[in-house]
């Protein structure tokens, strides 16, 4: 959508429909919304004397939040464009990204132009300025592996600031805008590293399949990308079609003396030792042991092919989605003792 002078007032449009704007395809109402293209129309939106004071909540590409009523507070749509490479040196290149752009589009544009590293992140719906907020991950890579830091506009000072990567805190499916930050700080930039000599990650047991059906055990990047897209196209619901969010629980992490007990009653269970002695579950097959892959509550549902992965039907209300997270949640406790937490931010 074109954009007014900087001097203009932003438009502000009220009554917007979120629909279109969340990969659930839930319906919900933002009682107003504002789109922001450049660092200067969020110093603008706070400077408002009106919609400054006013609560404020950041939509990048809605593919990781969960819709349950309307939204009361000014909507900030972040569509700050642009990629560049900002250097070039022996040991790698650093770019820098626009947070509306979409992240998908951003892995590609890197690999077009000869700067592999992302190529495992291949295929993660949303937006740039987002990838950090969760510190996405797949396939043996996450954001922070290749971040190197980014810009955000603060939302009561309108000050610019540039966060390291030590002040983004990321943790697993987590970072400093999922805690103390959260709906404080607008991302506006992000530059990401992507080191040479490059190194494929080829360590997740699917690219491992990939190696042995293609009999290729030393794929380039731009092979990874590619095996990346269809296994995950072969896997995941498209949310075009399919409304989802994508892995709906995190995967927990429990000690190895919690982990011996469940193998003890459960020999089959999915688990992955971590380097600190702790041990990742795979939050899909607790949910497929309970019995709820293809299961549905109301207009909500579990994905045939993936227990990890809820959808909408059609029609499903937020709610809808909420009630059958929770009886997953509890039907995962009960059996298990573990308790899953959601991955999309519940709005
Ligand atoms: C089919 C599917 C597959 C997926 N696969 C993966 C996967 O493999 N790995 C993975 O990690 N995730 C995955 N996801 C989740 C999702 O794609 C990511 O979390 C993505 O980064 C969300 O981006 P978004 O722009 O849609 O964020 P939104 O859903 O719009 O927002 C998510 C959160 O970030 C905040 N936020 C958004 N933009 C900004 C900004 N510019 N500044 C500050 N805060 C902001 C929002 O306020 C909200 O709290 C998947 C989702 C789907 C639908």
């Amino acid at each position: 959508m074109p954009h007014p002078s900087p001097e203009a007032p932003l438009p502000v449009h009220t009554r917007a429909s979120l629909r279109e704007h969340n990969s659930f395809g839930l319906r919900a109402v933002a009682a107003r919304l504002v789109h922001v293209a450049s660092e200067a129309d969020v110093r603008r939106v706070v400077d408002h004397p009106e919609l400054g004071r006013a609560p404020k909540f950041i939509l990048g590409g809605g593919s990781n939040i969960v819709l349950t009523r309307d939204v009361d507070a000014l909507v900030l749509k972040v569509e700050i464009m642009g990629r560049r490479l900002l250097e070039e040196r022996p040991d790698g290149w650093l770019i820098e990204v626009g947070a509306g752009e979409s992240w998908h589009g951003t892995v590609a544009w890197a690999l077009d132009n000869g700067w592999p590293g992302l190529e495992n992140l291949a295929l993660i719906p949303g937006s740039t300025g987002a990838a950090p907020v969760q510190n996405i991950g797949a396939y043996g890579v996450e954001l922070k592996d290749r971040f190197h830091s980014l810009d955000a506009v603060d939302l009561v000072t309108g000050r610019t600031v540039t966060l390291d990567h030590a002040a983004c805190r990321f943790g697993y499916r987590d970072s400093v805008f999922k805690q103390h930050l959260a709906g404080k700080s607008v991302i506006t930039r992000v530059r990401l590293w992507c080191p040479r000599p490059w190194q494929p990650v080829l360590g997740y047991l699917d690219l491992e399949r990939k190696m042995a059906e293609t009999g290729n055990r030393s794929p380039d990047a731009r092979t990874v990308f590619d095996w990346v897209c269809a296994i995950r196209r072969a896997k995941l619901p498209d949310p075009a079609v399919v409304g989802n969010a994508g892995s709906f629980f995190k995967n927990p992490v429990v000690t190895e003396e919690q982990c011996r007990d469940i193998i003890g009653r459960d020999p089959e269970i999915v688990h992955y030792p971590m380097p600190d002695g702790s041990v990742k579950l795979a939050a899909g097959w607790l949910i497929d042991a309970c019995g709820w892959k293809g299961k549905s509550v109301g207009r909500a549902g579990v994905y045939e092919k993936q227990a990890l992965v809820l959808v909408n039907r059609g029609g499903a209300t937020g709610a809808e989605v909420v009630t059958l997270a929770r009886a997953i949640q509890e039907s995962v406790y009960g059996r298990f003792g573990i308790r899953l937490e959601p991955e999309p931010i519940i709005v």
